[in-house]
């Protein structure tokens, strides 16, 4: 039973080896150097006073912590200040008898310290650029204030308008003229997104297109809704469309036993760049009839290994109240399906959609069986204050709110905006879900992708960098999802044990494995006891 709990009934004022090879250190560095200046004999002295007098674990870690800098700076071992061991030894025992955890000075002061101290340098480069290489819309809220002024005023909107989802799609904007009024476009764009937007829809709510930062190239929001020539361009070979080999049944795309997808409207409030349904996405809007949703219910009511619905589009937002709630109640009624999901990007798009009649159907349907809302966030600049209350709004009346990247070059292809990302989307009550891979199949956004290995060493960096439970899955879409995450064991060894790699510095360790005999006998526990 040698597990880490052992130390309670070891004698407190013993030390472990840490401790040990502190002294080891400390008296080893010589004291030949007699002439210790003065301010530092009197620094020593006041150290010393402070940590024999103290009832707290700080003092003492200074005092050892300026005696081991002397010892390697300027081989001064304590002696030189006239301290001598058992005095250090006293203190060593103190300090491991006020820690809760019975931690040693030598453990504290020689290994958890300088880990904590390299785990600090990795976040430095992050912490510097966070908010001007990625800033949120938090942070840019006073700019998109005042871009919303001059685009209400633009559009001629009311403030009613502005702040109503009828009015925010009334006045959305479809055109690239009144496009060029309100947003920074390079003259020499303007024919070519002409052109393309006569083959892909373009629809920015003037919400979002509040978020573009004027004079920024390339800005993250202006790329993910405008469309550019390279969607014409790229058109080269026609990929089939993912609609035609997944769907087994009216409007349901199945890849799984278990979970489904119902494709329950062709509409969104904005229209991507990068959308994975391109193809039948908004060429027109479409409302779908009963018929079509009763077809889809039957299939998964007939099909009693379905337990996990999700209700995405298009985006499921933009169905009406009405519709939302027949569909959920109908799902709900059905014994085998347990949990449902909103697939939907309204919250960053169009957060005025989100209204307390729909709230009172998410929860009514959450407090019959769980419901998750899917959202995809894919820059930390599509956070606003709004967007944040709305998902807080919204989080309180689901199951939880998962967040669905697109890894998108320009971005958030490198690790300070990913981490951003995550962490913004955290600290908004959404939970990082997956990021997807730029899909290879819509050859309009070949522009977008990034290289699995820069994907990969993006989402590997956040490990033990920043909170696990804002870490997603990166994921390939290629006939369902695939998992891209690359491997940390490095070798398995005969003594069975693993070589495993921490990601976070490449440090590597061994991992003994379970015993696989040990592991085989069923004859365990409770079974111990039976005859
Ligand atoms: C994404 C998707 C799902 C859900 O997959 P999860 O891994 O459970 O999130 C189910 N069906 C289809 C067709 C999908 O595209
Ligand atoms: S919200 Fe989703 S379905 Fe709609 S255009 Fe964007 S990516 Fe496509």
């Amino acid at each position: 039973m040698e597990q880490s709990c052992h130390h309670t009934d070891r004698p407190t004022s013993d030390w472990d080896q840490y401790t040990e090879a502190l002294f080891t250190t400390l008296f080893a560095a010589g004291d030949n150097d007699t002439t210790v200046p003065e301010d530092e004999q009197q620094t020593v002295a006041q150290l010393l006073a402070e940590a024999r007098q103290t009832d707290k674990t700080g003092p003492i870690l200074d005092l050892f912590s300026f005696l081991l800098n002397q010892a390697g700076e300027n081989r001064r071992s304590p002696t030189a200040f006239t301290i001598d061991r058992p005095t250090l030894e006293d203190l060593a025992r103190k300090h491991q008898q006020i820690d809760e955890h019975l931690v040693s000075i030598g453990g504290r002061l020689t290994q958890a310290r300088p880990i904590a101290v390299e785990a600090n340098q990795r976040v430095d480069e992050y912490l510097a650029e966070k908010d001007t290489v990625a800033p949120s819309g938090i942070e840019l809220w006073d700019t998109i204030l005042e871009n919303q002024q001059r685009i209400k005023k633009a559009l001629s909107m009311t403030d009613e308008e502005w702040h109503s989802f009828p009015g925010q799609i009334r006045h959305s904007i479809d055109s690239i003229d009144t496009l060029a009024g309100l947003v920074d476009l390079p003259e020499a764009a303007v024919a070519s997104i002409t052109k393309v937007t006569e083959k892909y829809r373009m629809r920015l709510t003037p919400y979002y297109t509040s978020l573009i930062m004027p004079g920024s190239v390339n800005d993250p929001i202006m790329l993910q809704s405008i469309p550019t020539g390279e969607m014409i361009d790229n058109a080269g070979i026609e990929i089939p469309p993912v609609a035609a080999d997944h769907s087994p049944a009216r409007l349901i795309d199945q890849f799984y036993p278990r979970v489904v997808t119902i494709k329950a409207t062709n509409m969104c409030a904005m229209y991507c760049t990068h959308c994975l349904r391109i193809a039948h996405i908004g060429r027109k809007d479409q409302i779908y009839s009963r018929d079509a949703y009763n077809e889809a219910l039957d299939y998964i009511r007939s099909n009693t290994r379905i337990r996990d619905v999700l209700i995405t589009g298009g985006d499921a937002f933009v169905l009406p109240n009405s519709m939302l709630k027949w569909l959920l109640e109908e799902l709900d009624r059905i014994d085998h399906v347990k949990l449902k999901r909103l697939g939907t990007r309204v919250p960053v798009t169009v957060p005025m959609r989100v209204d307390e009649e729909l709230l009172d159907i998410i929860e009514a349907s959450n407090d019959r069986k769980p419901i998750r809302v899917v959202t995809q966030i894919n820059t930390a600049q599509e956070i606003t204050p709004v967007s944040r209350d709305t998902f807080r709004r919204i989080s309180k009346r689901c199951f939880t709110v998962l967040n669905q990247a697109v890894l998108l070059k320009g971005i958030n292809d490198s690790r300070v905006k990913m981490w951003k990302l995550c962490e913004t989307i955290q600290e908004a009550y959404v939970r990082p879900y997956y990021i997807f891979n730029c899909s290879y199949r819509n050859p309009q956004f070949t522009h977008f992708r990034v290289p699995l290995e820069v994907g990969r060493d993006i989402v590997e960096s956040m490990y033990g960098n920043i909170s696990g439970d804002a870490i997603p899955r990166y994921i390939a879409t290629a006939g369902g999802k695939i998992p891209l995450h690359r491997s940390n064991v490095v070798t398995m060894n005969d003594n069975n044990s693993y070589t495993l790699k921490k990601p976070w510095n490449g440090q590597e360790v061994s991992y003994p494995d379970a015993d696989p005999q040990l592991y085989a006998n069923d004859h365990f526990a409770f079974a111990g006891y039976q005859r």
